[in-house]
C-alpha cells in the first residue's frame, strides 16, 4: 500500500494490516523501518505524530538547539553510503543540520513512503484472539499488526509545569520541546526563561543576544563545561572518511557510545599539579570528554568533589558579579549525576547588562499574571514572552501515553505503577510481541544515543527474524527476568554516585507523583550489548516463545 493510500485510510476508519507497526519516526523509528523492510522483507508501517521525520530534532527548534555529541558520532553507522556521502560542518551539529540529515537519510533510504505523519497513537491493545496488536490513532486510523515497536523517544513528552495563572498570560508561552516551526522574534521583548538544564543553558546566551531583557528563573544551579564548538576543518573531514572503522570500533568498545574511554587513572590518586594540568587541558578541549578525563568521577565521591570544585572555581572566574556567581554555583549534587550540559558562553551571559538571574528555589513562582510572573515575596517580573525549558517526562512518559494494554487487558500503566519493569529495556512481561527501543532499563540516555539505538534496533530485528524463521506466534519477556533485570538496573546504579542527585530526571523526580526509580541502565553500553547478545545466542533465554 502506498503512502497515499495509507493517508486515505485516515478518514475512512478502515483497518489496515501490517506485519509490524513502529511508533515514532526519529533516529530509532527510521532505522527500525529500514532494517525490518530491507533486511527481513516485512510489511512495516510507521506512525508519527509530527508532520515530518526527525523526532527530537523536529520538535526542539529553540534558539541555540544543538547536539552535545560530536557530529561525526551522532549519526547512523549502519550505512557506509550515508557515512561517506554526508558531511558535517561543525564539531557539534545544530538542530537544523541534524533535521536536514535525518530528512536526507529518510529520502536516501526511501523511508517516507511507509510513514504516516500527523498520526498520534492513542491506544494500543493486544488482541488475544487474533494474536495481534490493534493500534489506534487520534484521527481514527486503526492498524492491526503482529508486532508493535515503540520508538517514541526518551525525551519527547514535554513537561510544562502547572503554575497558577498559566492561562492568564497575555504574551507568548513556549516550551522548548514544542518549539514552533517558524522562528520566534525576541527583538524588543522582555523574556523570562524557566529552567537551567541542558536546554536552558543552550538557549539563554542566544535569547540574551536577541531580546531587550532576559530574566532566567533558576531552581537548581547546574554544572556546565564549555562545548568549544567550531567548524570542522577540511583536513578533519578528509581524515574522518579514511578512519570510519576506527571511530566505529572506539564507540562500540566504550561505555557511553562516544569514541573515547576514560584513561585508567583515578583523580583522587593523581598528584595535585598533574591533576590541575589534566583538568585545565580537558577544560580547554571542552565537551563531554571533560568528564572522561579520569575513570572514577562517578564512582568515588572524593574524586568527584575535586572535579566539581574545579568547575565551581571556573564559574567564579567567568561571572563578574560574585553574588550571581555564587547563585550559579551547584552545591547540591555531584558533577555528572544529572545529565551534564555543555555550553557556549552560558556563564558569561550573566555578565551582560540585559540579563538577570533570579533564584526561585528560595523564592518560588507564586503565580503567572497577564503581564509577567509574581514570586512568593511579591516581587513582580514583567515579560512579553515566557520560555519553559523545563524538560520532559523522560523515558517512560511517552510510552505510557500510548495507552498500552496487554494480555488480559492488563494496562502497562498499572504494571509500571511503581516504576518501569522491563527485561533488558526491550520487553515487558504480559505484553507479547511488543518491543521498546531505548526503553527504561536500557543504557539509552546515558550514551551517545545513535549507538544505543542501532544496538536496540538490530537486536529487535534479529529477534523478529528468529521468531519468524521458527514460525512462532509470540515472544514475551518472562516475569522473573523482568523482576531480576529491574533489580539489577537499580543495583548497578547504586554502585555509582548517580543516585546522589535525588532530583534528577533519570529518577523521574522532575515529574510530580512519578515513582522515583533510576531508569537507565548504567553499567555501560558495551556490557549491555554483551548481555543482549548472550540472551540472543541462548535462544532468547529470559523470553517465552510460543
Ligand atoms: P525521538 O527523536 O524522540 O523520536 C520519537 C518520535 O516519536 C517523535 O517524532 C515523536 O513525535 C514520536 N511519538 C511520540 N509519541 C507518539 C505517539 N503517541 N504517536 C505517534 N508518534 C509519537 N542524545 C545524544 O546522544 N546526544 C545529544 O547531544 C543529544 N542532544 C539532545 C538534545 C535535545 C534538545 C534533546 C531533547 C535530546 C537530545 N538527545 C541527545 C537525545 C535524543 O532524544 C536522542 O539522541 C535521539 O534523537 C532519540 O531518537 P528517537 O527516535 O529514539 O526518539
Ligand atoms: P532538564 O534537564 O530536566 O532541566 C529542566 C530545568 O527546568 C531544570 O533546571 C529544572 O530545575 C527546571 N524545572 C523543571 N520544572 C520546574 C518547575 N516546575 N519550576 C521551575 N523550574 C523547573 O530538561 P532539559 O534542559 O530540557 O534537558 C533534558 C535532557 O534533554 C537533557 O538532560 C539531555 O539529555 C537532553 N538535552 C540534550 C541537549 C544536548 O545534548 N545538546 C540539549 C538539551 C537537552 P531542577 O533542576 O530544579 O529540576
Amino acid at each position: 500500500m502506498s503512502n497515499l493510500e495509507k493517508q486515505k485510510t485516515k478518514s475512512s476508519k478502515e483497518t489496515v494490516n501490517y506485519d509490524v507497526v513502529v511508533i515514532g519516526a526519529g533516529f530509532s523509528g527510521l532505522y527500525q523501518l529500514y532494517f525490518l523492510r530491507e533486511k527481513l522483507g516485512l510489511n512495516v508501517l510507521v506512525l508519527e505524530a509530527a508532520e515530518g521525520v526527525g523526532g527530537t530534532w523536529y520538535w526542539n527548534r529553540y534558539p541555540g538547539a544543538r547536539c552535545d555529541s560530536e557530529s561525526h558520532t551522532y549519526c547512523y553507522y549502519f550505512s557506509d553510503e550515508i557515512l561517506n556521502e554526508w558531511t558535517w560542518s561543525e564539531r557539534y551539529p545544530s538542530q537544523p543540520e541534524i533535521l536536514e540529515y535525518l530528512n536526507y537519510c529518510a529520502e536516501r533510504l526511501d523511508l517516507k513512503r511507509d510513514i504516516c505523519f500527523n498520526q498520534r497513537v492513542s491506544s494500543a491493545h493486544w488482541v488475544e484472539s487474533l494474536g495481534k496488536w490493534r493500534v489506534q490513532t487520534k484521527t481514527g486510523l486503526e492498524v492491526l499488526s503482529k508486532y508493535m515497536i515503540t520508538a517514541v523517544g526518551c525525551l519527547s513528552t514535554a513537561n510544562l509545569p502547572q503554575i497558577n495563572g498559566l492561562g492568564t498570560f497575555s504574551g507568548k508561552i513556549y516550551h522548548t520541546g514544542q518549539w514552533p516551526q517558524k522562528s520566534v522574534n525576541f527583538e524588543k521583548k522582555s523574556v523570562i526563561l524557566v529552567g537551567t538544564g541542558s536546554t536552558g543553558i543552550q538557549a539563554a546566551p542566544v535569547i540574551a543576544k536577541a531580546a531587550k531583557k532576559l530574566t532566567v528563573l533558576q531552581r537548581t544551579a547546574n554544572f556546565s563545561v564549555p562545548a568549544r564548538n567550531a567548524p570542522l576543518s577540511d583536513d578533519f573531514k578528509k581524515r574522518f572518511r579514511n578512519e570510519i572503522e576506527f571511530w566505529r570500533k572506539e564507540m562500540l568498545k566504550s561505555r557511553h557510545g562516544h569514541p573515547w574511554t576514560a584513561p585508567p587513572r583515578k583523580l583522587v590518586e593523581t598528584d595535585e599539579d598533574e591533576r590541575a594540568s589534566i583538568l585545565n587541558m580537558a577544560w580547554r578541549v571542552g565537551g563531554l570528554r571533560f568528564r572522561e578525563s579520569f575513570e572514577d568521577i562517578l564512582l568515588d565521591a572524593h574524586s568527584n568533589e575535586i572535579m566539581s570544585e574545579f568547575i565551581r572555581k571556573k564559574i567564579s572566574e567567568l561571572v563578574r558579579d560574585p553574588e550571581t556567581a555564587e547563585l550559579l554555583t551547584p552545591r547540591d549534587h555531584p558533577f555528572g549525576t544529572k545529565r551534564p550540559p555543555i555550553d557556549t558562553n552560558y556563564f558569561e551571559t550573566y555578565n551582560r547588562e540585559n540579563v538577570e538571574l533570579v533564584d526561585i528555589r528560595s523564592n518560588p513562582i507564586r503565580k503567572i499574571l497577564s503581564n509577567g510572573v509574581e514570586l512568593d515575596d511579591n516581587r513582580f517580573i514583567g515579560a512579553n514572552v515566557i520560555v519553559f525549558a523545563t524538560g520532559f517526562d523522560a523515558m517512560s512518559g511517552s510510552i505510557l501515553k500510548l495507552g498500552i494494554q496487554g494480555r488480559e487487558k492488563t494496562k502497562l500503566a498499572d504494571v509500571w505503577k511503581e516504576g518501569p519493569k522491563t527485561f533488558l529495556g526491550l520487553g515487558v512481561h504480559g505484553f507479547p510481541n511488543m518491543f521498546v527501543i531505548t526503553g527504561p532499563g536500557s543504557p539509552s540516555v546515558l550514551t551517545n544515543m545513535p549507538r544505543a539505538i542501532e544496538q536496540n534496533v538490530e537486536w529487535v530485528g534479529d529477534c523478529i527474524k528468529y521468531i519468524e524463521d521458527r514460525g512462532a506466534n509470540t515472544i514475551e519477556a518472562d516475569k522473573a527476568s523482568c523482576e531480576r533485570w529491574t533489580k539489577h538496573v537499580t543495583a548497578v546504579a547504586a554502585e555509582t554516585l548517580l543516585l546522589n542527585a535525588n532530583h534528577s530526571w533519570y529518577l523521574g523526580a522532575n515529574i510530580p507523583g512519578k515513582p522515583r526509580v533510576f531508569m537507565p541502565y548504567s553499567a555501560g553500553l558495551n556490557k549491555y550489548r554483551a548481555k543482549c547478545d548472550n540472551v540472543a545466542a541462548n535462544a532468547y533465554n529470559g523470553f517465552l516463545i510460543n
